[in-house]
């Protein structure tokens, strides 16, 4: 493709429709062209290879599924638009399954006796499909994709700990094996996930996650989860509570430049409507509140910013609103507020805000919890190294699921003394198509793709330059026919273009080894082999050709270190 639409932003959209992999039908839907099949393919293998080899059975589940079922573990509230519905002729509720909880939930529930049966791991790889509010990005963030997602079953914690060990080590092996270097970090399980959560990241400067990491204890977590130190705020001896005139100051900047007191000390109050009502949350002024930790501390299904005139209908002052002699409303406070003394708050009048406010003397809070973001520059929580701010592609996550849905979908079992238990679940999902667009984005330069071997749609590219009067064609035919019969995949590119397109469109494509066939390299019986990351050609003999490929690629196709 010549001309990449102006939407095009991410560097794997960009180049996956400049080398024809993928093409757009509808936003966020998109047809897999034959190169990108096979890559998704070679990926694809590679996880099923790892999930049989830990344990797994592969089976396939219905895509359709009765609305039901996703009501009865609550989770079509959750999911809310993010779930397709759709009705039949006798008017009964469908929807598209964004995933497969519920359905592998009924399921073992209907074969799993006893603990004899257990434990139970099964996969698939199979569409998907989710009504993302903005899809972008390519195949970054799309309504339908395809999904590995496994489900275990055990019948006790310990068992949980083995299959959730087992699969985090299962995909540290297939980013190993697909060359793809890959983080694992802690993250956030949701408002249901349950208790551990990891996810495995991509590191590429334009990802669309924020890891915190410590380069010290080698503590990782996305920065939705993350915590860190939040440090003493100071402040000294409390003293008794004083109101100060702060004309025309609203925002912390303002009040704690004008008052020349640094902003941890101040106590910053935003104003959230949790499923319709109004929260207050006060938190340290130097800190910005992670609204998924706050979502999650209140189990709620929309949470958002109050707007100017919902904080007016509770008889707040936007920008002065206090947290002292508040009445009728939630207050969440961050645990940061115990880390100082005598902080600047708001006076809950235009103008006005409040010195010496101590917590808990001076105010009450419902809840105390980190609903705090952690940020680059702080301390470690736990070896206390200054955190450091990465980017990256989420490709992966694991979840111990818990009992969450064999509770509400009655899956349960007769342990060793015939007392019925709940079957205790993990899921673990891999986007397929998000992580070849990963491997992308990570594996490129300004001419185009640099595939991993492993995952290259192809591991040859041969370019012949055709001139007439010369055996460029028969000698180039003659080395396909070689090359494929001893399993190298060759991408034959037999147009009659020229040397400058030919090349850019194999630098383009990013096939690992392009083999040129030239008139001029031919006249002295050889051949040029050229990695794709490498500046410079090698000249071959021709009959040194397919030892000489065998060796490139086989070093080339070393699994990638993961940590
Ligand atoms: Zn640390």
């Amino acid at each position: 493709m010549k001309e990449i639409p102006s939407e095009a932003v991410t560097v794997s959209h960009q180049l996956m429709l400049r080398s024809g992999m993928i093409n757009q039908l509808a936003a966020g839907v998109y047809s897999y062209l034959p190169l990108a099949w096979r890559s998704l393919r070679k990926i694809e293998n590679i996880i099923r290879e790892e999930m049989d080899a830990a344990g797994g059975q592969e089976l396939n589940l219905p895509v359709l599924q009765p609305l039901e079922i996703w009501q009865e573990t609550g989770r079509a509230l959750a999911f809310g638009k993010g779930l397709f519905v759709l009705t039949d002729r006798r008017e009964r509720p469908l929807a598209l399954g964004p995933t497969h909880e519920e359905v592998i939930t009924q399921l073992v529930s209907r074969y799993v006796q006893s603990y004899r049966d257990l434990p139970q791991r099964l996969y698939q790889i199979q569409t998907k499909f989710r009504d993302e509010p903005r899809p972008r990005g390519g195949l970054i963030r799309v309504r339908e994709f395809i999904m590995k997602d496994l489900y275990s079953f055990d019948a006790d914690e310990a068992g949980l700990e083995a299959s959730y060990r087992k699969m985090a080590q299962a995909y540290r092996n297939i980013y190993a094996r697909c060359g793809l270097p890959a983080l694992m970090v802690e993250a956030d399980s949701g408002a249901i996930g349950g208790k551990d959560s990891h996810e495995f990241m991509l590191l590429t400067a334009t990802g669309e996650d924020e890891i915190i990491r410590c380069p010290g204890c080698g503590y990782a977590a996305n920065v939705e989860k993350a915590q860190s130190q939040k440090g003493s705020a100071g402040g000294g001896k409390p003293l008794p509570v004083a109101e100060v005139a702060t004309p025309g100051m609203a925002t912390i900047e303002e009040v704690s430049s004008f008052l020349n007191v640094p902003a941890r000390q101040t106590i910053k109050a935003v104003f959230y409507t949790v499923d319709g009502a109004l929260v207050f949350v006060v938190i340290r002024g130097d800190l910005p509140v992670n609204e998924v930790k706050l979502k999650n501390l209140l189990g709620c299904v929309e949470l958002r910013l109050a707007t100017e005139a919902e904080v007016k209908a509770a008889g707040m002052v936007a920008g002065a609103a206090s947290p002292v002699g508040l009445r009728g409303v939630r207050v969440i406070a961050d645990d940061s507020l115990h880390s100082g003394t005598n902080f600047v708050a708001g006076g809950n009048r235009p103008d006005t805000h409040l010195r010496n406010v101590n917590f808990p003397r001076d105010f009450a809070a419902d809840i105390v919890a980190d609903i705090a973001r952690a940020r680059a520059g702080q301390q470690c929580a736990r070896c206390g190294g200054v955190l450091e701010a990465i980017r990256g592609i989420e490709v992966g996550h694991i979840f111990k699921l818990g009992t969450f849905f064999t509770d509400r979908l009655g899956a349960v079992f007769l342990d060793e003394k015939g007392v019925s238990r709940p079957i205790i679940m993990g899921c673990y999902g891999i986007g397929v198509g998000r992580l070849l667009a990963a491997a992308v984005e990570q594996n490129h330069d300004e001419r185009g793709i640099v595939w991993p071997l492993p995952i290259a749609p192809y591991h040859v590219y041969l370019c012949p330059l055709y001139r007439d009067g010369t055996p460029v064609a028969e000698i180039a035919g003659g080395l396909y026919r070689e090359l494929e019969a001893a399993g190298v995949e060759v991408l034959y590119d037999d147009r009659q273009e020229s040397p400058g397109v030919k090349f850019a469109d194999a630098d383009l494509l990013g096939i690992p080894l392009r083999i040129t066939v030239s008139p001029r390299t031919l006249a002295k019986g050889s051949l040029e082999l050229k990695l794709r990351w490498q500046k410079e050609p090698e000249i071959i003999a021709r009959e040194a050709a397919l030892g000489r490929v065998r060796e490139l690629l086989s070093a080339a196709g070393k699994p990638a270190s993961v940590a």
